[in-house]
């Protein structure tokens, strides 16, 4: 009689527990019904990239003094940089620049230290080929300006969801004025400085 009640005991508990597992699971599908969507119909939709994105590397070659530094700060000697040394003129005198995104990390090491700002990282995460070696990117195609998401005709920009004002679900139609619900990196920066 002991060892049946005793059983009935566990198995109560083992239920309780049971259900109390149930509740916390409901509990997180209840909270998410409350948060706002965060899938996006790609590639009719796109959300614009944050502030700090690192995409594609934009290269501006008249700039260059083919300094090799940032070949020097890339973790995997990325940059490739064809120089020769002008004796006229006592300079190098760039001929060559690449940067394999097939390859790159997109850390922007060499963003960061280019002494000369002649590289830039842009918004561009579309990089997709049938072709690896096609994204060997040259100075001609690095120099080239990137798409921005906010002027391509053939997508409807979406803001980024995190951005958007209090209370709104659907980014399509507001207008980019209005007051965002997150906080901008420079009003960030001056919270914590107060
Ligand atoms: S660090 Fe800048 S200036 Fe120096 S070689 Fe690289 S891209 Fe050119
Ligand atoms: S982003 Fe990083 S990995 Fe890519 S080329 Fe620059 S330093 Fe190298």
């Amino acid at each position: 009689m002991f060892k049946f009640l005793n059983k009935v005991a566990a198995y109560g508990r083992d239920a309780l527990q049971a259900a109390r597992y149930i509740g916390q699971g409901l509990s997180v599908t209840f909270d998410h019904m409350q948060r706002r969507p965060v899938t996006i119909q790609y590639p009719y939709e796109k959300l614009i990239p944050s502030e700090r994105f690192r995409g594609r590397i934009h290269f501006e070659f008249d700039k260059c003094i083919a300094c090799e530094v940032c070949v020097r700060v890339c973790p995997i000697n990325l940059p490739v940089v064809d120089w020769e040394y002008n004796k006229e003129i006592k300079k190098k005198e760039l001929k060559h620049y690449s940067i394999d995104f097939g390859v790159c990390i997109f850390c922007g090491n060499c963003v960061e230290y280019c002494p000369t700002n002649c590289l830039s990282m842009t918004e561009e995460y579309e990089l997709s080929t049938y072709d690896r070696h096609e994204l060997n990117y040259d100075s001609q195609a690095l120099g080239r300006l990137p798409l921005n998401v906010t002027q391509d005709p053939m997508v409807q920009p979406i803001r980024g969801l995190a951005y958007l004002p209090k209370g709104v679900m659907d980014g399509h139609e507001v207008p980019h004025t209005e007051r965002r619900a997150g906080l901008r990196p420079e009003e960030i920066l001056e919270q914590a400085q107060n």
